[in-house]
Protein backbone atom coordinates (compact mmCIF):
# COMPACT_ATOMS: atom_id res chain seq x y z
CA UNK A 1 0.00 0.00 0.00
CA UNK A 2 2.60 2.49 1.11
CA UNK A 3 4.70 1.52 -1.76
CA UNK A 4 2.09 2.01 -4.78
CA UNK A 5 1.58 5.30 -2.79
CA UNK A 6 5.27 5.97 -3.03
CA UNK A 7 5.16 5.46 -6.73
CA UNK A 8 2.38 7.44 -7.45
CA UNK A 9 3.38 10.28 -5.44
CA UNK A 10 6.42 9.72 -7.64
CA UNK A 11 4.70 9.56 -10.71
CA UNK A 12 2.59 12.53 -10.04
CA UNK A 13 5.98 14.58 -9.38
CA UNK A 14 7.48 13.14 -12.39
CA UNK A 15 4.61 14.72 -14.11
CA UNK A 16 4.39 17.88 -12.61
CA UNK A 17 7.98 18.70 -13.69
CA UNK A 18 7.16 18.24 -17.29
CA UNK A 19 7.46 21.14 -19.37
CA UNK A 20 5.29 20.55 -23.01
CA UNK A 21 5.57 23.00 -25.68
CA UNK A 22 2.34 24.17 -25.02
CA UNK A 23 3.79 25.51 -21.56
CA UNK A 24 6.33 27.23 -23.18
CA UNK A 25 4.17 28.61 -25.69
CA UNK A 26 2.09 29.73 -23.33
CA UNK A 27 4.95 31.48 -21.39
CA UNK A 28 6.35 32.79 -24.14
CA UNK A 29 2.42 34.42 -24.54
CA UNK A 30 3.40 35.70 -20.93
CA UNK A 31 6.55 37.04 -21.76
CA UNK A 32 5.13 39.11 -24.39
CA UNK A 33 1.98 40.34 -22.37
CA UNK A 34 4.82 41.52 -19.61
CA UNK A 35 6.73 43.48 -22.25
CA UNK A 36 3.63 45.41 -23.55
CA UNK A 37 2.76 46.18 -19.78
CA UNK A 38 5.88 48.26 -19.32
CA UNK A 39 8.20 45.58 -18.53
CA UNK A 40 11.33 46.16 -20.73
CA UNK A 41 14.77 44.73 -19.18
CA UNK A 42 15.32 41.83 -21.36
CA UNK A 43 17.10 39.46 -18.93
CA UNK A 44 14.38 39.72 -17.07
CA UNK A 45 11.96 38.49 -19.57
CA UNK A 46 14.22 36.22 -20.42
CA UNK A 47 14.11 34.98 -16.92
CA UNK A 48 10.18 34.58 -17.25
CA UNK A 49 10.25 32.91 -20.35
CA UNK A 50 12.42 30.23 -19.13
CA UNK A 51 11.42 29.25 -15.54
CA UNK A 52 7.99 26.56 -16.03
CA UNK A 53 5.53 28.56 -13.63
CA UNK A 54 3.35 25.47 -13.79
CA UNK A 55 6.03 23.76 -11.53
CA UNK A 56 5.40 26.33 -8.22
CA UNK A 57 1.60 26.04 -8.58
CA UNK A 58 -0.90 23.69 -6.51
CA UNK A 59 -2.54 21.06 -8.76
CA UNK A 60 -5.88 22.54 -8.43
CA UNK A 61 -4.45 25.69 -10.37
CA UNK A 62 -2.05 24.04 -12.47
CA UNK A 63 -4.40 25.22 -15.90
CA UNK A 64 -4.06 29.11 -14.77
CA UNK A 65 0.17 29.08 -14.39
CA UNK A 66 0.65 31.38 -17.60
CA UNK A 67 -1.87 33.90 -16.56
CA UNK A 68 -0.94 37.34 -14.93
CA UNK A 69 -2.44 36.56 -11.49
CA UNK A 70 -1.23 35.82 -8.26
CA UNK A 71 -2.76 32.37 -6.62
CA UNK A 72 -2.44 30.48 -3.13
CA UNK A 73 0.35 28.33 -2.62
CA UNK A 74 -0.96 26.67 0.60
CA UNK A 75 -0.43 27.84 4.54
CA UNK A 76 -2.40 31.37 3.42
CA UNK A 77 0.23 32.61 1.41
CA UNK A 78 -0.02 32.93 -2.38
CA UNK A 79 2.63 32.81 -5.52
CA UNK A 80 3.28 36.67 -6.81
CA UNK A 81 2.16 37.85 -10.15
CA UNK A 82 4.04 37.54 -12.74
CA UNK A 83 4.15 41.07 -13.40
CA UNK A 84 5.09 42.17 -9.93
CA UNK A 85 8.08 39.15 -9.91
CA UNK A 86 8.71 41.06 -13.13
CA UNK A 87 8.29 44.66 -11.66
CA UNK A 88 10.55 43.87 -8.85
CA UNK A 89 13.17 42.69 -10.37
CA UNK A 90 13.65 44.88 -13.03
CA UNK A 91 13.86 47.36 -10.18
CA UNK A 92 16.12 45.67 -8.38
CA UNK A 93 19.07 45.71 -11.02
CA UNK A 94 20.36 42.39 -10.04
CA UNK A 95 24.27 41.43 -11.77
CA UNK A 96 25.71 38.16 -12.05
CA UNK A 97 27.35 36.92 -8.82
CA UNK A 98 25.56 39.80 -6.86
CA UNK A 99 25.00 38.86 -3.34
CA UNK A 100 20.71 38.73 -2.96
CA UNK A 101 18.63 38.01 0.02
CA UNK A 102 15.14 37.44 -0.70
CA UNK A 103 12.73 37.86 2.17
CA UNK A 104 9.51 35.68 1.83
CA UNK A 105 10.60 32.31 -0.11
CA UNK A 106 7.38 31.13 -0.62
CA UNK A 107 6.87 28.99 -3.51
CA UNK A 108 10.50 29.77 -4.68
CA UNK A 109 9.24 31.17 -7.89
CA UNK A 110 10.96 34.35 -7.62
CA UNK A 111 14.16 32.62 -6.12
CA UNK A 112 14.35 30.97 -9.21
CA UNK A 113 14.00 34.03 -11.24
CA UNK A 114 16.93 35.89 -9.37
CA UNK A 115 19.13 32.47 -10.13
CA UNK A 116 18.28 32.84 -13.72
CA UNK A 117 19.40 36.35 -13.48
CA UNK A 118 23.22 34.39 -12.38
CA UNK A 119 22.46 35.80 -8.48
CA UNK A 120 24.15 34.38 -5.28
CA UNK A 121 20.81 34.54 -3.66
CA UNK A 122 19.67 33.68 0.18
CA UNK A 123 16.53 33.29 0.96
CA UNK A 124 14.69 33.64 4.42
CA UNK A 125 10.63 31.66 4.96
CA UNK A 126 8.88 31.74 8.16
CA UNK A 127 6.27 29.05 6.88
CA UNK A 128 7.74 25.60 7.45
CA UNK A 129 5.33 23.65 4.74
CA UNK A 130 6.77 26.30 2.40
CA UNK A 131 10.37 26.25 3.24
CA UNK A 132 10.39 22.33 2.84
CA UNK A 133 8.25 22.99 -0.35
CA UNK A 134 10.31 25.12 -1.85
CA UNK A 135 13.90 24.04 -0.70
CA UNK A 136 12.76 20.58 -2.68
CA UNK A 137 11.51 21.75 -6.23
CA UNK A 138 13.91 24.36 -6.58
CA UNK A 139 16.89 21.67 -5.84
CA UNK A 140 14.98 19.23 -8.22
CA UNK A 141 15.22 21.54 -10.55
CA UNK A 142 18.83 22.44 -10.24
CA UNK A 143 18.55 25.81 -8.76
CA UNK A 144 20.98 26.11 -5.84
CA UNK A 145 20.33 28.69 -3.46
CA UNK A 146 21.11 29.32 0.14
CA UNK A 147 17.42 28.57 2.31
CA UNK A 148 16.38 29.47 5.68
CA UNK A 149 14.06 28.83 7.72
CA UNK A 150 13.46 32.23 10.31
CA UNK A 151 12.14 35.54 10.38
CA UNK A 152 12.93 37.64 7.65
CA UNK A 153 12.88 40.82 9.40
CA UNK A 154 16.21 40.29 10.83
CA UNK A 155 17.93 39.40 7.65
CA UNK A 156 20.89 37.25 7.78
CA UNK A 157 23.69 39.16 9.23
CA UNK A 158 26.18 36.47 9.07
CA UNK A 159 26.15 36.25 5.22
CA UNK A 160 25.73 39.70 4.75
CA UNK A 161 26.08 42.51 3.74
CA UNK A 162 23.69 42.08 0.35
CA UNK A 163 24.21 43.64 -2.84
CA UNK A 164 20.53 43.69 -3.33
CA UNK A 165 17.55 42.88 -0.84
CA UNK A 166 14.36 42.11 -2.34
CA UNK A 167 11.35 41.57 0.22
CA UNK A 168 7.86 39.86 -1.31
CA UNK A 169 5.46 40.27 1.25
CA UNK A 170 4.17 43.57 2.61
CA UNK A 171 5.99 45.38 5.20
CA UNK A 172 4.52 48.37 7.78
CA UNK A 173 7.89 49.46 7.78
CA UNK A 174 11.20 49.36 6.15
CA UNK A 175 13.05 46.32 8.98
CA UNK A 176 16.17 48.27 10.41
CA UNK A 177 18.66 45.04 10.01
CA UNK A 178 17.75 45.25 6.65
CA UNK A 179 18.90 48.58 6.30
CA UNK A 180 22.08 47.68 8.15
CA UNK A 181 22.58 44.44 5.89
CA UNK A 182 22.29 46.54 2.47
CA UNK A 183 25.65 47.00 0.97
CA UNK A 184 27.47 50.12 0.35
CA UNK A 185 25.82 51.28 -3.17
CA UNK A 186 23.65 48.47 -2.42
CA UNK A 187 19.48 48.28 -3.71
CA UNK A 188 16.50 47.12 -1.36
CA UNK A 189 13.19 46.23 -2.96
CA UNK A 190 10.40 46.31 -0.67
CA UNK A 191 6.57 46.68 -0.37
CA UNK A 192 5.49 49.11 2.34
CA UNK A 193 1.66 49.47 3.60
CA UNK A 194 -0.68 48.55 5.55
CA UNK A 195 -2.40 44.54 5.03
CA UNK A 196 -5.11 46.43 2.18
CA UNK A 197 -2.23 48.09 -0.15
CA UNK A 198 1.81 48.60 -0.14
CA UNK A 199 3.58 51.39 -2.14
CA UNK A 200 6.61 49.48 -4.33
CA UNK A 201 9.64 51.06 -2.31
CA UNK A 202 13.07 51.14 -3.79
CA UNK A 203 16.22 52.13 -1.26
CA UNK A 204 19.13 52.60 -2.38
CA UNK A 205 22.43 52.95 0.10
CA UNK A 206 25.44 55.72 -1.03
CA UNK A 207 27.85 56.87 1.42
CA UNK A 208 26.33 55.32 4.37
CA UNK A 209 22.70 57.55 3.44
CA UNK A 210 19.44 55.94 2.31
CA UNK A 211 17.77 57.11 -0.60
CA UNK A 212 13.82 56.48 -1.05
CA UNK A 213 12.04 56.26 -3.89
CA UNK A 214 8.34 54.98 -4.66
CA UNK A 215 6.67 52.68 -7.74
CA UNK A 216 3.44 52.82 -7.19
CA UNK A 217 1.08 50.74 -5.72
CA UNK A 218 0.88 46.83 -5.43
CA UNK A 219 -1.12 44.18 -2.81
CA UNK A 220 0.75 41.65 -0.87
CA UNK A 221 0.45 39.20 1.76
CA UNK A 222 1.45 40.75 4.92
CA UNK A 223 5.20 40.26 6.44
CA UNK A 224 4.94 38.45 9.71
CA UNK A 225 7.34 38.95 12.77
CA UNK A 226 8.38 35.09 14.10
CA UNK A 227 8.33 31.82 12.65
CA UNK A 228 5.28 29.75 12.63
CA UNK A 229 6.64 27.53 14.98
N1 LIG B 1 8.05 35.32 -3.84
C1 LIG B 1 7.01 34.46 -3.36
C2 LIG B 1 5.99 35.30 -2.63
C3 LIG B 1 5.28 34.54 -1.60
S1 LIG B 1 4.16 35.48 -0.62
C4 LIG B 1 6.35 33.71 -4.51
O1 LIG B 1 6.24 34.27 -5.59
O2 LIG B 1 5.93 32.59 -4.31
C5 LIG B 1 5.21 36.09 0.66
C6 LIG B 1 5.93 35.05 1.49
O3 LIG B 1 6.59 35.76 2.54
C7 LIG B 1 5.04 34.01 2.16
O4 LIG B 1 5.49 32.74 1.82
C8 LIG B 1 5.21 34.30 3.65
O5 LIG B 1 5.14 33.14 4.46
C9 LIG B 1 6.59 34.94 3.69
N2 LIG B 1 6.87 35.77 4.86
C10 LIG B 1 6.04 36.65 5.50
N3 LIG B 1 6.68 37.23 6.53
C11 LIG B 1 7.95 36.72 6.54
C12 LIG B 1 9.08 36.92 7.38
N4 LIG B 1 9.08 37.76 8.42
N5 LIG B 1 10.21 36.23 7.09
C13 LIG B 1 10.27 35.35 6.05
N6 LIG B 1 9.22 35.13 5.24
C14 LIG B 1 8.07 35.79 5.48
Amino acid sequence: MVLIFAQRNREMTNQKLSDTYRHKGLRQKLMEELRKKGIYDEAVLTAINTVPRHYFMESSFLEFAYRDQAFPIGASQTISQPYTVAFQTELLQVNRHAKVLEVGTGSGYQTAILCELGAKVFTIERQRELFTKSQQLLGQMGYKPHFFFGDGYKGKSAYGPFQRILVTAGAPCIPSDLIDQLAEGGRMVIPVGDNQVQTMTLIVKNNGKIETTEHGTFIFVPLLKGTDG
